[in-house]
């Protein structure tokens, strides 16, 4: 059994101007232990995922069909304080920016402690043990000191790595995290990713990594879904997704990646930007900025298998044969 199974998913927000669906038919399953990448621009629907596999959408937002299963459980019909027991103990969120997590008038061990105590019935003693257990697993220079800190005195990167200490305090089967380094150097971006991937392999820990960020990605995760417009427009092994794309978009995200070693030549863009949810293109929802569209796109394009990967795109057989072509034509 899968350790989390999403089916159809779908969450609508109910606006004056009518319903918006800023999630549709996200179908996914995760194994204990694997590591899946969410990419996508602002607004692609990745964040919304994240919440609702937690059932943490709010109002004006619901879960307007589908079924997020953990374990087999369905979570949408437990009650609040099955679901609370769920969160935060076998299932982590980990945010962009700390100070969503920390408390600022409570020390970094209060705070620890205070979430030890509400979970498991311990003394206060053996909490600040884990604590400090927890602290030493991230890598954090004199944690015997951080435990009675208060998160100002620290700096950005110890603040990420103590929210992942509380992340792993409970010891949970899934870690959900939205751009957890979007806000760090990119030195210390790369030492979080490290430290992330050690920890969920070393213990088994799923990771759902949410990221508009390729580069992060191919560092930490085994699949990827590529997200547009609130629905999954192209997965597969990352491997395979960052060096053979398939999909128009994700193309575009790749191609806008800086290339080390290249040069002086202009980063290309994908044209336009992602639609707002009320002005989503009828049929493919990337009709309006893609190069290839043509009149079957005002139908939208379900999944089409290319290689090891699903491609929401009309036009997947046509451009996997242009690509062939031209790698042979390079090769003559
Ligand atoms: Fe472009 Fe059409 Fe493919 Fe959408 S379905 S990505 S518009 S070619």
């Amino acid at each position: 059994m899968a350790l989390l199974d999403v089916k159809n998913l779908e969450v609508s927000f109910g606006l004056r101007s009518g319903a918006v669906k800023a999630l549709r038919d996200i179908n996914f399953s995760l194994e204990r232990g694997e590591r899946i990448g969410v990419v996508g621009e602002s607004g692609a629907g990745k964040s919304v995922l994240g919440f609702s596999i937690l059932n943490l959408i709010s109002q004006p937002g619901r879960i307007s069909a589908g079924d997020v299963r953990f374990e087999g459980k369905s979570l949408q019909n437990l009650n609040d304080k099955d679901m609370r027991t769920i969160r935060g103990n076998r299932i982590a969120m980990i945010f962009q920016d700390p100070m969503m997590t920390l408390n600022p008038v409570l020390t970094i061990g209060d705070q620890m402690i205070e979430c030890l105590l509400a979970h498991r019935q311990i003394s206060k003693a053996a909490a600040r043990k884990i604590a400090l257990q927890k602290l030493m697993q991230v890598q954090i220079p004199s944690p015997e000191t951080r435990l009675d800190q208060y998160p100002h005195e620290l700096s950005g990167g110890m603040r990420q790595r103590i929210v992942i200490a509380i992340g792993l305090l409970m010891d949970p089967d899934l870690i959900i995290a939205d751009e957890p380094t979007t806000a760090l150097d990119v030195t210390i971006q790369a030492e979080i990713m490290e430290l992330m991937l050690e920890l969920c392999e070393r213990n088994n820990v799923a990771l759902i990594l949410i990221t508009h960020d390729l580069g992060v990605v191919s560092q930490v995760t085994q699949r990827t879904m590529v997200m547009y417009a609130g629905r999954v427009i192209e997965q597969g092994p990352t491997n395979e997704i960052i060096n053979d794309a398939q999909h128009p978009y994700t193309q575009g995200l790749i191609n806008a990646l800086p290339q080390m070693g290249v040069r002086g030549e202009r980063l290309q863009q994908i044209r336009g930007s992602m639609p707002s949810l009320q002005a989503i293109p009828k049929g493919c929802a990337f009709s309006n900025r893609c190069d290839y569209a043509s009149e079957r796109c005002r139908v939208i394009p379900e999944f089409t298998r290319s290689g090891g990967c699903l491609v929401a795109c009309h036009m997947v057989e046509e451009l996997v044969a242009q690509s062939e072509n031209k790698a042979q034509d390079g090769g003559a």
